[in-house]
C-alpha cells in the first residue's frame, strides 16, 4: 500500500511515505486477514494523543496498551534514554552488573508493597509471569518441599503467553492449541458475576466466596502438592473484571492456612492504574511475589519486574553452595541500561507530577462519565476501578465479538475525537494515560456513544 505522510519531515524515522509491504510482518494478538484488508496505522505519538500516517489524531483512551501511564513522549524520559544509548548502549548482567540496574531496584522497592523488596528484572510482563512461577518452584525446592509444584490459576486470568504463564491463564483460546504442556495446574473460577454485579461501581458487592474455590482444590490436590496461586488482583486484558469486596482476603487467608504462596500479577495494575503504586496496597492484601512489567518505564523500553518477599529471595539463595549461582534463570536484558536509565526518569516522573495520586482523584469523575453510557445501545455491563473502565455489549448472536470490534474501528475512524480503545471479546476497555484531562474523559465516553448507536 502506498501511505501519504503530511508529518514527512517532522516525523523523523515515523515517516512513512515510502511504498509499504504489510505481508511480511505476522501481528501478534491480531486478525492479521482482517487488519491488513483494512490497516489502521500509528506514526506518531504525544502526551494523550496519537497521529496517524496521514496526520489523523486520536486520544489515546488505553494508555498504549495499558502501559504509557506519563502520556507518550514524555520529555525527561526521552533525554534520559538518549543520554544512555550514547554513554552505555548494553551491559550483560550475569556475573557482572551496572549502577543502573541497582538503583532500578531500589527505586521498585522503595514504592513496592511491605517487604517486597527483592526485584528480578525480565523484559516483558509474560516473562515476568513465568519467572515468577520459577521463583515458587525454586523456593519450595530450597526450603525442603519439592513436592509443592502444582500451581493454581484462575478461569479468565491473563498471564502473558509464555509457557507457565500460558498453563497458569484461564482464557480457553489462548491455551486449547498446547495440551501437552498443561499438567500440573488447576483453575478456580472467575470473578465475575453479571447476573447479580451488573453495573456495579468500584469492587462488586456479590462473589467474596468465589475465593472458597481454593478450599476446594486444596482439598483435592492435597496443599503438600501445592506451589502458589496466582491471580491478577483486578483482571485486565480478559476484559476488566473487579474482585468482589472480601475476595482477595479469603485469598491470602486461604493461602496462609495451607501455606501456599499468592502471586499477584500486577502487569496492568502496577504503577498508579488504581491510584497506588501496586493494586496490593489499594485493596491492602500483599502477596508472595508480585510480578509487573507495563508502565514499569512508561513502556518506552521493554521491561518487567518480579518483586519477591525478602523472606523468598534468602531462602533461594541460602540453599545454595556459596560461590555458585543460586536461581539459574535470567535474560541477556535483564536491567537492559536503557531500560533502566527509562525506569529511572518515569519513576520520577511519576512522583514529581503526583500521577499514582492524580490517577486516585481522578477515578470518581471517570466513573460517573463511564456509567454515562449506561442505557446506551448494546450496552449490558459497566465496571471500574481507578481509571480502568470495561464496557460489556450484549453479542451480536452468531458473531460474538463482532460488536466489540466494530465499535474500535468506529471511534478510531470518528471523525470527531477518535480515540484508541482496546476490546476482549465483546467488552471494551478503556486505561487512559493518568494524566488524562476531565474534558477528554468526556471526548472519549461521546465518542464511544455514537459508535455504538451506528453499530447493528
Ligand atoms: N500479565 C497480565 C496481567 C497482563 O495483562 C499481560 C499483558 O497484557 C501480561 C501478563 C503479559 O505481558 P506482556 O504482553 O508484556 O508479555
Amino acid at each position: 500500500m502506498k501511505l501519504e505522510n503530511p508529518l514527512a519531515g517532522a516525523a523523523g524515522p515515523a515517516s512513512v511515505n515510502a511504498e509499504l509491504s504489510l505481508a511480511e510482518w505476522w501481528m501478534p494478538f491480531t486478525s492479521n486477514r482482517a487488519f491488513k484488508a483494512a490497516p489502521r496505522l500509528l506514526a506518531r505519538a504525544e502526551g494523550m494523543y496519537y497521529w496517524t500516517p496521514d496526520g489523523r489524531q486520536l486520544i489515546d483512551g488505553c494508555a498504549g496498551l495499558w502501559c504509557v501511564n506519563a502520556g507518550h513522549a514524555r520529555k525527561p524520559i526521552v533525554e534520559a534514554v538518549q543520554k544512555q544509548v550514547a554513554t552505555m548502549d548494553f551491559g550483560p548482567a550475569f556475573n557482572v552488573g551496572h549502577p543502573l540496574g541497582f538503583q532500578a531496584a531500589t527505586a521498585i522497592a522503595r514504592i513496592a508493597p511491605k517487604g517486597l523488596d527483592r526485584v528480578f528484572f525480565t523484559n516483558s510482563g509474560s516473562e515476568s509471569a513465568d519467572t515468577a512461577i520459577k521463583m515458587a518452584l525454586a523456593y519450595w525446592r530450597a526450603k525442603g518441599e519439592p513436592a509443592r509444584r502444582i500451581i493454581i490459576g484462575r478461569e479468565r486470568g491473563y498471564h502473558g503467553v509464555n509457557i507457565g504463564g500460558t498453563m497458569a491463564g484461564g482464557i480457553p483460546g489462548n491455551r486449547k492449541h498446547f495440551p501437552a504442556m498443561m499438567a500440573g495446574v488447576d483453575h478456580i473460577r472467575a470473578t465475575h458475576d453479571l447476573a447479580r454485579n451488573a453495573f456495579s461501581k468500584g469492587m462488586p458487592v456479590h462473589g467474596a466466596e468465589f475465593a472458597d474455590e481454593l478450599e476446594r482444590l486444596v482439598a483435592f490436590h492435597d496443599a503438600s502438592n501445592i506451589a502458589a496461586v496466582i491471580v491478577e488482583p483486578m483482571a485486565g486484558s480478559a476484559g476488566v473484571l473487579i474482585p468482589p469486596r472480601g475476595y482477595l482476603e479469603k485469598l491470602r487467608a486461604t493461602c496462609d492456612k495451607h501455606g501456599i504462596l499468592l502471586i499477584f500479577d500486577e502487569v496492568i495494575t502496577g504503577f498508579g492504574r488504581l491510584g497506588t503504586p501496586f493494586a496490593a496496597q489499594f485493596f491492602d492484601v500483599t502477596p508472595d511475589i508480585l510480578t509487573c512489567a507495563k508502565a514499569i518505564n512508561n513502556a518506552t523500553i521493554p521491561m518487567g519486574a518480579v518483586l519477591a518477599q525478602t523472606a523468598i529471595h534468602d531462602t533461594i539463595v541460602n540453599a545454595a553452595p556459596e560461590g555458585q549461582i543460586e536461581f539459574l534463570h535470567g535474560y541477556t536484558y535483564s536491567a537492559h541500561p536503557m531500560a533502566c536509565a527509562a525506569l529511572l526518569a518515569a519513576q520520577k516522573l511519576y512522583k514529581d507530577e503526583g500521577l499514582f495520586e492524580r490517577a486516585r482523584e481522578m477515578a470518581p469523575y471517570f466513573e460517573q462519565a463511564l456509567h454515562s453510557l449506561k442505557g446506551a445501545r448494546h450496552v449490558i455491563d459497566i465496571r471500574n476501578l481507578g481509571l480502568v473502565g470495561g464496557i460489556e455489549l450484549e453479542p451480536r448472536p452468531g458473531a460474538p465479538g463482532r460488536r466489540a470490534l466494530e465499535t474500535h474501528i468506529k471511534c478510531f475512524n470518528a471523525e470527531k475525537n477518535a480515540t484508541l480503545l482496546r476490546f476482549t471479546g465483546d467488552i471494551l476497555a478503556l486505561s487512559p494515560p493518568l494524566i488524562i484531562e476531565r474534558s477528554q474523559i468526556d471526548q472519549i465516553i461521546e465518542t464511544i456513544r455514537t459508535a455504538l448507536e451506528r453499530i447493528d
